[in-house]
């Protein structure tokens, strides 16, 4: 079908998630159609350098015939059975013992969803509920961050702290409360990055003692804030929440969608931070986009506690743990793992990126450049030594963004952080590409906006 009927028949008949509906109607949607190692095709026929895995979850780069082949064969032998009723299948079986493997700790129990939105609703009804069980049905409040984001759903958006999602269906829903999130760059002040990272890990803490402890279920944080704009806590700030989870006995919650298998170089986020959640949230880079699936993964604690007093699991999703999903992980991890793909990215490849990325904070607009592993953001900024925001934010990060794809390069913006997540694949020459068109990128926003350059 060419590619204007294409354009028509989506306007006319496809309501697009996180865009204004309308405004996209008349210009037209980009039409994907095919993808290769970090490069994706329109149907245009223009080749595009991926600098965002998707949407943070293609981790092994696209084209990866054996993934294909691991769901034909599934689809071929047992293409659905449930999990419901005493029964399961063997991918989906092989795959919880393969995650509790990989996971630190005792994070050794999965319930499946078939996103990552699905699995924080798993997690607020089970953790309300495991206080529940054990008499303290008042300890059902979970404190999320402004600006985290954990979904769309209705308890995705609600533990998020999006306010543009809360105003669109009467979110949050009740006991859902939010602290300030970890930006040492605008909120900074004076402070060293680790004390204030000190700083804002104490406004938990002055949250649970003005709600009191008795009410406090748990603290839900993405280890690396990813949707707001790559925001990298500084290194005391976990283990400073974690103490104070504890302290409270308040579960821990870190939603390891974004930063799960591999995005740090580490298998996931929480490893890199050196804090061991009680539970976790996984999605994307667990199939690495390939085919829909999300999990819940609960500490030995809370699914003893769950067996052996919570009755019956009133809960449960058509498709959780589908066959030919669980297949599909499996081939990914089974990828990762022989490919070495995390070690390239923390010993390899990563601290390559970091360094060309990290290069890029000489650039006049770049108040800060911020990279962890696989995964970071440029700021930028009107007057560099300041650390202060554009008064109007968004606008010059949407130059930049456009720009760089009229150069080949997908990179997101969100305000004016430009965001970077390649796959964990990209080689040394790629890697080199990327920076030579953000650089170039960030030339051609400088001089729009009336700003000396200094070339290329
Ligand atoms: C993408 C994302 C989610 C939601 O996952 P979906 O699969 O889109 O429902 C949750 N948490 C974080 C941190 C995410 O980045």
């Amino acid at each position: 079908m060419d590619i204007l009927k294409l354009q028509q028949l989506d306007a006319a008949h496809h309501l697009h998630p996180f865009n204004d509906n309308a405004a996209l109607a008349k210009k037209g949607t980009r039409i994907l159609s095919r993808g290769e190692g970090v490069y994706v095709w329109d149907s245009a026929g223009n080749k595009l350098l991926d600098a965002f895995a998707g949407l943070w979850c293609v981790n092994i780069g696209y084209g990866r015939k054996e993934l294909g082949a691991a769901a034909a064969k599934q689809m071929t032998e047992l293409a659905y059975y449930n999990s419901f009723f005493g029964c399961t299948t063997e991918p989906t079986v092989k795959l919880a013992a393969k995650i509790a493997e990989l996971t630190p700790a005792d994070l050794n129990h999965a319930f499946f969803s078939n996103s990552g939105s699905e699995a924080n609703d798993t997690i607020l009804r089970l953790v309300r509920h495991f206080w529940k069980v054990q008499d303290q049905p008042q300890k059902n409040i979970v404190i999320g961050r402004y600006n985290g984001y954990h979904g769309s759903t209705v308890a995705g958006a609600s533990l998020g702290g999006m306010k543009g999602m809360h105003a669109q269906g009467g979110l949050p829903i009740p006991d859902i409360h939010h602290i300030e999130p970890p930006f040492w760059f605008l909120d900074g002040g004076d402070q060293s990055p680790e004390d204030y990272g000190l700083v804002a890990a104490r406004r938990l803490e002055s949250k649970i003692l003005e709600l009191g402890p008795n009410r406090v279920a748990a603290f839900i944080g993405e280890p690396i804030m990813g949707a707001i704009g790559v925001y990298i806590p500084p290194m005391t700030y976990w283990p400073e929440i974690e103490r104070i989870c504890r302290k409270y006995d308040v579960l821990l919650i870190a939603d390891e969608v974004i930063c799960g298998f591999g995005r740090t170089g580490e298998w996931f986020g929480s490893q890199y931070f050196g804090f061991t959640p009680d539970i976790m949230t996984i999605a994307k880079g667990l199939t690495s986009g390939y085919i829909p699936m999300g999990a819940s993964l609960f500490n030995d604690r809370i699914a003893k506690v769950l067996a052996e007093q919570g009755g019956e699991l009133a809960h449960g999703y058509t498709y959780s743990g589908h066959p030919v999903c669980a297949a599909v992980a499996l081939e990914n991890i089974r990828i990762l793992q022989e490919e070495h793909i995390v070690d390239q990215a923390r010993t390899n490849t990563g601290p390559y990126l970091q360094e060309r990325w990290l290069a890029l904070g000489a650039h006049p607009l770049v108040g800060e450049s911020r990279i962890v592993g696989m995964v970071g953001a440029l700021e930028l900024v009107p007057n560099k030594p300041a650390r202060k925001s554009f008064a109007e934010r968004g606008k010059v990060g949407v130059i930049c963004r456009d720009f760089a794809l009229q150069l080949g390069l997908i990179l997101r913006a969100t305000n004016d952080s430009m965001l970077l997540s390649p796959p964990l694949t990209i080689s040394r020459s790629e890697i080199d590409e990327l920076i030579e068109k953000i650089w170039k990128s960030l030339d051609l926003t400088a001089r729009e906006l009336g700003l000396a350059t200094p070339g290329v």
